[in-house]
């Protein structure tokens, strides 16, 4: 099964991608993890997508295929795919893509949240430096302020996630992103769900609209 979560920036795409992927068992592809993971080990990949993601930009298509194409060719696992497509020529490319391996896209899921609420999200949002865990400050806070509950380490906050950037990436998302509602929602596999619930419910409507019990 390959998957597609579509939404804002802050809509929960990252939370429900690590619950589907460990009840579903796919590999969580997070193109937004990858980049920041490129950019940690200064790559020639990175270094070029740095001054883009800072600025709340997206990174050329051309890159991002590469990238998805490079690191995805030998995976047999079916492949949850978390902020990608982010474009309709990323979109384009990922159909051909699946074609040229005798593969299909088995659902797109669209996680809807009112813009205010992921406007909010971002501005609370805190990531794990070490395991990558999210919280937010107002509705998930750790139980010790700035340390994972998981695994220990201290919290940051995204450099995308700071007040002038976030305004940036939600009008992007708007502009480039959005278009993709259009492009999947007339394909008999678009699936919709309220992503403003709490992140365990989300999960077990997704899990339902899937058709898999939680
Ligand atoms: P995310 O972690 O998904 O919010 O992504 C963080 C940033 O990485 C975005 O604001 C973009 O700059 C970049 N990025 C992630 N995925 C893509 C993509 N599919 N296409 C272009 N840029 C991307």
């Amino acid at each position: 099964m390959n998957i597609i979560l579509l939404g804002y920036p802050g809509s929960g795409k990252g939370t429900l991608a690590k619950d589907l992927s460990k009840a579903l068992d796919m590999v969580h592809v997070s193109t937004g993890d990858v980049l920041r993971d490129e950019m940690a080990k200064k790559t020639a990949l990175g270094l070029e997508a740095s001054s883009y993601m800072a600025g709340g930009r997206l990174v050329p298509d051309r890159l991002v295929m590469d990238m998805i194409k490079a690191r995805l060719g030998a995976e047999t696992r079916g492949l949850l795919f978390d902020g990608f497509p982010r474009t309709v020529a990323q979109a384009e490319s990922l159909d051909d893509w699946f074609t040229s391996r005798s593969q299909d896209l088995d659902a797109v899921v669209f996680l809807n949240v009112a813009e205010s609420v992921v406007m909010a999200r971002l501005g609370s949002r805190r990531t794990c430096t070490g395991c990558g865990k999210i919280y937010n400050v107002i509705s998930s806070a750790p139980a010790k302020e700035g340390v994972c509950d998981a695994c220990g380490k201290p919290l940051m906050t995204r450099e995308d996630d700071k007040t002038g950037v976030i305004a940036k990436r939600i009008q992007v998302y708007k502009d480039q992103t959005e278009p993709l509602l259009a492009y999947y929602r007339s394909s008999r596999n678009f699936l919709e769900t309220d992503g403003g619930k709490a992140p365990e419910a989300v999960t077990k409507d997704v899990l339902s609209l899937l058709r898999v019990k939680p």
